[in-house]
């Protein structure tokens, strides 16, 4: 899978002072699984190293302006941006990491000035802005925030269920969607229980509809579902749920341990791979396919090992 990103984090020298910001869990994890396709609007319009940029309001427009001369060099990045957007687009990425903070690449974190050189709160880069608009619903995330276990979790969570997708629908006919639909089924009540039902009542359509337009209906609340968060309440009502598939299989004190992991995880005693693995050892050893067919189960690569971290979960 590709996942765009911006090239300072990748360790290229393309910052205004001709540095880098490399990322270690980008460059040491993430890159097992993913080939980068970097960007970088900042050097392909004014090269490296170069007068450093800020982003100033005027009136309701944000513009771009050197820190240096006062330039305004809002024109010029906008259109490399456009170029690097064109980039994005045309290699199919399932995602984008952003560097936080910088008036180009930041989400939600550049500072914006006022003209007489005052803050006045943050916003996104300009290059961001752009991704946002262009790719409502594809994963997006700063590096910044990826520090944040919770969000990393969530984050690659969406991004390798937004990858399976892409592949699934080049090929997908109506009962593969109801496969793929009962496959994500705990994944999805994870993150939205809601939109679990709406893509359902979408899967089960009554209406006289061609497949690909239901097709599209289910792809856009399936990408609106697996972009909300997980929380300890949602994750502990798919655990107990998937605990209820084996109950007829577990003597009493297998249940009351199960249910003990549970209680621990739900307190932040232990990470959620511990009942997930107890889960899944018996949902092995009673051959319980409908469970070990679950994406919930092994939504990502284990070895990133983010369900072992007690801080991933909110
Ligand atoms: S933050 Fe964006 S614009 Fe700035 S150096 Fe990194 S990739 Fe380039």
């Amino acid at each position: 899978m590709k996942i765009a990103i911006s090239a300072c984090l990748l360790g290229e020298k393309v910052r205004f002072d001709k540095g880098h910001k490399r990322d270690e869990f980008v460059m040491d994890e993430l890159s097992k699984y993913a080939e980068f396709i970097s960007f970088c609007p900042e050097h392909f319009a004014f090269g490296s190293p170069r007068p450093s940029i800020k982003m100033v309001k005027d009136n309701e427009n944000l513009k771009i302006i050197s820190n240096k001369t006062g330039e305004d060099l809002t024109d010029t990045l906008l259109q490399s941006s456009q170029n690097d957007l064109e980039k994005v687009k045309t290699n199919n990425v399932v995602g984008i990491i952003f560097k936080s903070k910088s008036p180009t690449c930041g989400l939600i974190s550049s500072k914006v000035y006022l003209e007489n050189g005052f803050a006045e709160g943050k916003d996104d880069g300009m290059f961001a802005s752009l991704c946002k608009k262009e790719f409502p619903l594809l994963p997006m995330e700063e590096e910044g925030r990826l520090q944040d276990s919770w969000l990393r979790e969530n984050f690659i969570m969406q991004v390798f269920a937004y990858d399976s997708f892409e592949r699934f629908k080049q090929s997908a006919k109506i009962k593969d969607l109801v496969l793929y639909h009962q496959h994500s089924k705990f994944m999805l009540q994870s993150k939205d229980e809601t939109l679990y039902r709406e893509l359902g009542r979408i899967v089960g359509n009554h209406e006289p509809k061609e497949f690909s337009d239901i097709l599209s209906e289910y792809e856009y609340v399936f990408k609106t579902a697996i972009s909300k968060k997980s929380s300890i309440g949602k994750t502990r009502n798919v655990l107990e749920h998937i605990a209820g598939f084996l109950k007829t299989f577990l003597d009493s004190d297998e249940k009351k341990i199960l249910h003990e992991q549970i209680d621990d995880y739900a307190n932040k005693i232990i990470p959620v791979i511990v009942p997930l693995s107890t889960l899944k050892l018996y949902a092995t050893k009673y051959n319980v396919s409908y469970l070990l067919e679950q994406t919930f189960l092994n939504p990502y690569p284990k070895e990133l090992a983010l369900r072992s971290d007690i801080k991933s979960v909110k």
